[in-house]
């Protein structure tokens, strides 16, 4: 003789396996709870299954937006909502903000040039930008410049330059911090033209350096590649001139005065 509760048993031992066969862990982990509690309040059965695929879901995409920050290489501390926008005159918040929503340029494959002298918060913003992009379900990848430049002349010296420009084809979007400070001595910077031409029009880069255009002979091979890199980067692109004081700078004052009026005393 068999009852209901012996069948729903069987039933319910037969879930666990069902639930990691589909790779549904967050029902996996919530059913039983929400089973008994469907039950003792008489849910209709629609209910109950939605309750428990809308949870599937909201964690899903949780998981998901945690594995592309990590996976993006953002420092986390550098968001928008971080950043003081008073301090840099220059730069329109409503400006940043429409970049933020993406239309427009990211999936297009227009870029963003943040220019300015050392501590301006130039890393910072796009940085800011990157996380909101992820936000909005983008794949964003952020590299210091000579890193990214020694990484792919490795590349190129074992014969896997496309296979590592591939990989670096899934990110909607790239940071490539500091360039200005990769050197063309320091290791052969032609592939970083090879990236940029690869991805022309096609995927977006952000940039920010210290050094405007006219100092980036020191950075390309010679000249002719210089403005061609230098070309496709514009051709579709933001600039933001990051003008201000150093923000490191100002934020160590107040307490140097502090100092100074405590020994003064
Ligand atoms: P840059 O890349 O221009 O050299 P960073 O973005 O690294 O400058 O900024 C230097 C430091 O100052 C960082 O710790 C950054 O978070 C902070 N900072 C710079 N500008 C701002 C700003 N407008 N609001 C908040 N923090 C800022
Ligand atoms: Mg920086």
């Amino acid at each position: 003789m068999t009852s209901a509760s012996t069948i729903a048993a069987a039933d319910a031992a037969r879930l666990p396996i069902m639930l990691t066969e589909l790779r549904l862990p967050t029902i996996k982990r919530t059913w039983a709870e929400l089973a008994e509690q469907s039950n003792r309040e008489s849910w209709p059965a629609e209910r109950f299954l939605g309750m428990l695929l809308e949870q599937e879901m909201n964690e899903r995409e949780t998981r998901r937006l945690a594995r592309a920050r990590a996976d993006s290489h953002l420092p986390p501390d550098k968001s928008l909502g971080s950043f003081d926008f008073a301090a840099v005159p220059a730069v329109s918040k409503a400006h940043v903000m429409a970049l933020a929503e993406a239309d427009g340029w990211i999936g297009q494959g227009h870029n963003l040039l943040a220019f300015g002298p050392p501590g301006t918060g130039k890393s910072h913003l796009v940085c800011g930008l990157g996380h909101a992009l992820i936000d909005r379900g983008y794949k964003v990848l952020f590299v210091r410049t000579s890193e990214l430049v020694q990484r792919l002349q490795a590349a190129r010296r074992d014969l896997r330059l496309p296979s590592e420009l591939a990989k670096l084809d899934r990110f909607d979007l790239l940071i490539l911090d500091d360039l200005s400070y990769a050197r063309r001595d320091q290791a052969e910077t032609s592939v970083l033209f090879e990236l940029i031409a690869e991805r022309y029009e096609r995927r977006s880069i952000a940039i920010t350096a210290n050094a405007p255009f006219s100092a980036w002979d020191e950075v390309f091979p010679d000249k002719a590649m210089t403005i061609a890199a230098v070309d496709r980067l514009v051709h579709h692109a933001t600039i933001l001139e990051m003008n201000a004081d150093s923000y490191r700078r100002r934020a160590a004052l107040p307490a140097r005065r502090q100092r100074s009026a405590i020994e003064a005393q």
